[in-house]
């Protein structure tokens, strides 16, 4: 039979309501077994996430403040989704737990887990099914870090046998039962950990948007849905900033070549996107399939004569760089130049310091610092040349009159990477998204 490994996420859970077309959702396909839940998350673009209220609660305990409003927030949070639903659990005594443990000398990890830890008890309650604590089987090592295949093993031992449960997302324990959480968004990572765990044949993962769209919808008016993307491709764009998926999920799912499925909760019949390692038979993607950006960057240019003769000047530019601890985004070469791009906030505090350290170790014939540029990456994969494509974009630049301040492309691959200033980075992203639509398969 087939199994569906199927996370909600925040908004997806956010009060009564959404909780019900989740259940909607679940009861639809029988193969959606093993569900994965977030703390209630915003009901509206003014709400406070219960994941943040909690923050609250523990910063407040830490620093000797009063965290009862806050508390008691969280408690009608809980209560009015309780009563909504009919349903009968002590929250009471969970909320009082809280309390003590806050009045105790707080742990984060089990203050900011009680979010996910209510509302998969909830939603398990509201759908009949066994709820299981991840505190019991996902793991992390002594210095925090996620003990995958421990975790896949235990995963595997208490998933398997149920025919249907609901585990919390976000959290797990060390070997002696603490609680650890993930970083923000990681009930993403919980999804990918289960359907990796038990083989899952699909991972749905479900939001607030019908999948990744081919451009920022900020820029683009109703840029195109992405129908399907590979996990390398889904890398680059959540590098570049897109937010949907949290990108260590990316990993355990595809080790297995379990496809990941973006759809959205309140628009169930949107097929969303699908992520994959290669495309299923008969279909067809287009050359670029995305196009995405940062601003806030800097570019270092760095030109000497015959840098290219030896590989040492370039070791000693990036030793530079290491030895102060400062990553770099990339970093292009050329015959005579070097051109590293580098957020501008690492540069805040010693743009300078960095510059005059460079003259005075390399003696560059020429050196320039080009700040507030964005980087575009217009993002695709083609196992044919990809010229094509690359000519179209630039040809879009070019008659935007769009000036190209760098310009990179690694091997093979299409994954073009522009920099223009930050000025022209809307209308960069407009024209670029002309030729995505002008392609053909
Ligand atoms: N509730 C957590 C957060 O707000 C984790 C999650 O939703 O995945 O970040």
């Amino acid at each position: 039979m087939r199994t569906v490994v199927a996370k909600f996420g925040g908004t997806s859970l956010a009060d009564a309501g959404q909780i019900r077309k989740v259940a909607d959702i679940i009861r639809e396909d029988p193969a959606r077994r093993i569900i994965v839940a977030s703390a209630p998350g915003k009901r509206s673009a003014d709400d406070i996430k219960i994941t943040d209220l909690l923050q609250e609660c523990y910063d407040a305990a830490v620093e000797g403040r009063d965290y009862e409003k806050v508390l008691s927030a969280i408690n009608t949070r809980f209560q009015d989704i309780l009563s909504e639903l009919d349903l009968d659990i002590l929250l009471e005594e969970e909320i009082e737990a809280l309390r003590h443990h806050l009045e105790e000398g707080p742990e984060k990890g089990y203050v900011l887990s009680r979010g996910e830890y209510l509302n998969s008890r909830i939603l398990a309650e509201y759908l009949d099914v066994t709820f299981v604590d991840p505190a019991w089987c996902v793991y992390f090592d002594e210095e925090g870090n996620l003990d995958t295949r421990l975790t896949r093993r235990t995963m595997e031992a208490s998933l398997r046998p149920l025919k249907n449960a609901v585990i919390a997302g976000f959290y797990g324990a060390d070997i002696n039962g603490k609680i650890h959480t993930m970083n923000r968004g990681g009930s993403d990572v919980t999804g990918s950990l289960a359907a990796s765990a038990i083989r899952a044949d699909l991972y749905e993962n479900w939001t607030d948007v019908s999948g990744l769209y081919a451009a920022d919808p900020g820029i683009v008016d109703s840029p195109k849905p992405i129908e399907y993307v590979s996990y390398r491709e889904l890398r680059t764009l959540s590098y570049m900033g897109a937010s949907v998926l949290n990108t260590d999920a990316v990993l355990p799912v595809s080790d297995l070549d379990i496809p990941i499925n973006i759809r959205n909760t309140n628009r169930p019949d949107d097929p969303g996107s699908m992520i994959v390692r290669k495309l299923p038979k008969g279909k067809t993607k287009y050359p670029i399939i995305g196009v995405a950006g940062r601003s806030g960057m800097s570019v270092i240019q760095i030109e000497k004569v015959r840098v290219s003769d030896g590989a040492g000047f370039s070791a000693l530019v990036l030793d530079i760089l290491k030895n102060r601890a400062l990553p770099f985004e990339h970093c292009l070469t050329g015959i005579d130049s070097i051109t590293l791009i580098i957020r501008s906030d690492l540069l805040e505090d010693c743009r300078e310091d960095l510059l005059d350290e460079i003259r005075q170790t390399l003696a560059p014939d020429f050196i320039e610092l080009m700040e507030n540029l964005s980087v575009i990456v217009v993002i695709g994969e083609k196992d044919t040349e990809s010229s094509d494509a690359n000519i179209r974009v630039l040809w879009e630049l070019m008659h935007a009159g769009i000036p190209i301040k760098t310009i990179n492309q690694g091997a093979g691959k299409l994954n073009l990477l522009i920099a223009v200033s930050e000025e022209r980075y809307r209308e960069a992203i407009l024209a670029i998204y002309k030729a995505i639509e002008k392609q053909k398969v």
